[in-house]
């Protein structure tokens, strides 16, 4: 694990794995290794069925240096980028995830809104990157660029998500 360490300047940080920092950071170091779990694991399915049942109408993935967006669209004259998450349980993370790429839009001079979608809720939240959002995305971006240039994961805390982690065999056998 520790041969391809990074330097913390050139750790290439996506929106994936701010949602994955903020869900469990052993698991975003995991990641940035591409050491992937089981594609076939049920949570990856059953996210990936909801996301093509449920927004296939929306489909247009903005692939960015960032990562893949859901949607970027022009709407009401302002750009608003379309995070569609399966629940609403991590939406803290999710939160960071649009954060992180309204911070990259902002960065090439774009300006825009974002808005999380919950459809097995039928819910939607709006997010706007303000003085205090562009801070805390700021911040959040430096700490998972020291994270990931460790030459080691973190260690395991149990949390409630590790029971359907698709690491958990990894971290706990
Ligand atoms: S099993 Fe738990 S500790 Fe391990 S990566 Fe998953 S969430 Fe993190």
């Amino acid at each position: 694990m520790a041969e391809s360490v990074p330097d913390v300047n050139e750790v290439r940080v996506t929106g994936t794995l701010v949602w994955y920092y903020h869900v469990c950071p052993r698991e975003a170091w995991l990641m940035s290794r591409q050491l992937t779990p089981d594609e076939e694991d049920d949570n990856i399915r059953i996210g990936r069925l909801i996301h093509e049942q449920s927004y296939s109408r929306l489909a247009h993935e903005v692939t960015t240096p960032a990562g893949k967006m859901d949607r970027l669209v022009r709407r009401d004259g302002q750009w608003v980028v379309y995070e569609v998450k399966k629940s609403s349980r991590h939406e803290a993370s999710a939160r960071m995830q649009l954060l992180f790429y309204l911070l990259q839009l902002h960065e090439d001079g774009v300006e825009a809104v974002g808005e999380l979608h919950f459809p097995e809720e039928r819910r939607v939240v709006r997010v706007t990157l303000g003085p205090s959002e562009l801070a805390e995305i700021q911040s959040a971006v430096v700490q998972i660029r020291t994270l990931i240039a460790q030459p080691l994961p973190p260690p395991p805390q149990r949390i409630p998500v590790c029971r359907q982690c698709a690491y958990a065999e990894f971290c706990w056998a």
